[in-house]
């Protein structure tokens, strides 16, 4: 099998992990920076370039799409698609998960549990809005942003208003949750590869922050899901249409709450933390596929 990784950086832990897991497999593996792929559009006739050649005959692609390059990202990835190559994400689905607003309406849509979160767009309106919620403490949460940055706990309504108020008068899209205050500054990470949760960990806060982020001094242990918890994680990630996912979860009273679907989930902290091998389970599930695996036996 031929396979693409579109990443900007080929050093990086996660595309590293995926190029030995794919090689040890007998595959040929590319790793592509997006940026530097371009192409031709004509009806019958796609095409993609890299660095002056042409770039055709890939079976699969594993997107490594950051968020600053999710316009360019997907585009590179759907001229894939259009060629005929398999992606466990496909470019709509990690444009429907980069939105935390569509995210949220599309996970409660399905019935999985969430915090609450409201969102409204006029000053005149803050107050009802957050009435909407009930007491303080909120988690304000920029649309845009990841690994923890952007997500603020406003302990009282003064505080609530005024970032909100900041964050409208810098024109950024934001959605107000519930605080979740039972999960302890804890989440569950559950990386989902197919039809599976290969492997989970609960990541904790450092002393003094909520935010359980590993970029953020979080610190990751394996952990066992309960049947619920994995169920949520499969849901999650199936109804935003996505093969592989990393799927946030807090623990509460009213049971498992998905915070976040991840469409390019790091690898470092989750193999770290449990020592599985989830490079290997995302290039198992490439070959899986059943055009794919016809690919393979031809050698290539
Ligand atoms: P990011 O995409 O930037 O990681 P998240 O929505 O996952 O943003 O929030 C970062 C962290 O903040 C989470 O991992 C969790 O520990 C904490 N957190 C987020 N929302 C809530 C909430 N509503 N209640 C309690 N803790 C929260």
């Amino acid at each position: 099998m031929k396979i693409a990784i579109l990443s900007r950086n080929a050093k990086l832990y996660s595309t590293q992990r995926l190029v030995d897991a794919a090689r040890a497999r007998g595959h040929t593996v590319r790793v592509l920076d997006p940026l530097r792929c371009y192409m031709a559009i004509a009806p019958g006739g796609f095409r993609l370039r890299y660095k002056g050649r042409e770039l055709a005959g890939i079976d699969a692609v594993i997107p490594r799409i950051g968020a600053s390059v999710t316009f360019y990202g997907t585009a590179v990835l759907r001229q894939f698609e259009l060629m005929g190559a398999w992606s466990p994400n496909t470019s709509d689905a990690i444009l429907r998960a980069r939105d935390k607003l569509r995210c949220h309406q599309m996970l409660a849509g399905d019935g999985l549990g969430l915090p609450l979160t409201v969102f409204g767009d006029n000053p005149d309106d803050t107050e009802d809005l957050l009435g909407l919620l009930g007491k303080p403490p909120h988690v304000i949460k920029l649309n845009e942003g990841t690994q923890g940055n952007g997500v603020i706990l406003a302990e009282n309504p003064g505080a609530s208003r005024s970032v909100i108020e900041a964050f409208r008068g810098l024109y950024a899209n934001f959605v107000v949750q519930e605080f979740i205050a039972e999960a302890k500054g804890a989440d569950l990470r559950c990386f989902v590869v197919g039809d599976r949760v290969v492997a989970a960990m609960r990541r904790q806060a450092a002393a003094g922050d909520f935010r359980s982020n590993l970029h953020r001094g979080g610190r990751a242990s394996a952990v066992e899901l309960s049947p619920e918890e994995t169920e949520t994680a499969l849901r999650a990630a199936r109804v935003m249409g996505l093969g592989v996912a990393g799927v946030d979860l807090l623990r509460s009273r009213r049971g498992p709450l998905v915070l976040e679907v991840n469409s390019s989930p790091g690898l470092e902290g989750i193999e770290a933390a449990t020592g599985v091998d989830v490079a290997g389970a995302i290039i198992d599930l490439l070959a899986s596929r059943p055009g794919l695996a016809k690919a393979g036996r031809r050698g290539s």
